[in-house]
């Protein structure tokens, strides 16, 4: 990496980052694409936020990846969304275009093409989403949007996923909306795909599952957004059954190289996915 004067720099903004793996991402990407671009993180207090932004501006920082628990507030401090964003109502990726900022969404986007590139449709299908923090947020509403049948949202604490039900319904009026407790699950064994976007079985508790995949019939998808690690015990269970498993590698490098595409508008970046996902497996 040469950098230099003409050096353009991007970061990430949450907290906390110190674990999260944007720079080694984001880097590994600028440098495939030889772009004179360098990409940090910052923890950023809640407080600070108003501050950090309008330096931002102020430094001409090109543009920047929002995380927890920014992806609300941030939006106050913009100076434009995208209709995606709009719809999330949440921002996750920013573009400084001349001095205005303008905020993205890539979440939900990320996570379709996670889906399509894998052979498996949207549109009519049933889906159950374990959880109901910011991804599953994110990953319901653009289930919605691209015209699921069904979203059946399970959590532990109810209330937010009937807080998140409630929204869906309001917003589209065509797919089906149930919620319920997590361990309520043998209540809906009959869906299409399930995905898991709680933090259960996460490094380093490895050895926990969100429920237990041997519920589920032998054509059900089992998709699980958690990377670290690559394959979880939910997934390791659901594959020893026969099931057809996703990882979430795939929407985390798609959420990359869309932000990138935002940044540099240069589609030869949306290319640069498998090599980025073995960049990642052998990491
Ligand atoms: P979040 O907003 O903190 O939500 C966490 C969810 O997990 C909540 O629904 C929470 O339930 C549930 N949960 C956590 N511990 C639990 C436990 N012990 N028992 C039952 N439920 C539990 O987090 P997030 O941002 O949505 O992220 C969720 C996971 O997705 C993380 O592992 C993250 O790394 C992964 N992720 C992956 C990608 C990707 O690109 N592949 C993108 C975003 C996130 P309560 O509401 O009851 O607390």
């Amino acid at each position: 990496m040469n950098i230099d004067w003409n050096t353009d720099i991007y970061c990430l903004i949450g907290n906390p980052v110190d674990n999260s793996l944007s720079p080694k991402i984001h880097n590994h990407i600028f440098n495939e694409n030889n772009a004179n671009c360098i990409y940090v993180s910052f923890n950023v207090e809640e407080k600070d936020l108003k501050t950090v932004i309008n330096s931002f501006k102020a430094l001409n920082i090109k543009g920047f990846n929002v995380t927890i628990p920014h992806k609300i507030n941030v939006i106050n401090y913009l100076d434009n969304l995208t209709t995606e964003a709009k719809i999330m109502g949440a921002v996750n990726t920013v573009k400084n275009l001349n001095g205005k900022l303008v905020g993205y969404n890539t979440d939900g986007i990320g996570f379709a093409k996670s889906l399509y590139e894998e052979g498996i449709k949207i549109k009519g299908n049933r889906f159950l989403v374990l959880g109901a923090g910011g991804a599953s947020y994110a990953i319901c509403k653009k289930l919605a949007m691209e015209g699921a049948n069904t979203i059946v949202i399970l959590n532990r604490t109810l209330n937010k996923a009937k807080n998140l039900a409630e929204t869906i319904k309001s917003e589209f009026k065509e797919t089906n909306v149930y919620y319920d407790f997590l361990t309520n699950v043998s209540h809906y064994i009959d869906i299409d795909v399930v995905v898991n976007c709680t933090s259960i079985g996460m490094l380093p508790d490895v050895n926990q599952m969100p429920v237990n995949p041997l519920l589920f019939k032998a054509n059900t998808i089992v998709y699980d957004i958690i990377y670290k690690p690559l394959e979880t015990k939910f997934l390791l269970t659901a594959k020893e059954r026969g099931l057809k498993t996703v990882n979430g590698i795939s929407m985390l490098v798609n959420q990359a190289l869309l932000s990138q595409n935002i940044w540099l508008n240069n589609d030869n970046i949306l290319k640069s996915y498998e090599k980025i996902k073995g960049f990642l497996k052998n990491m």
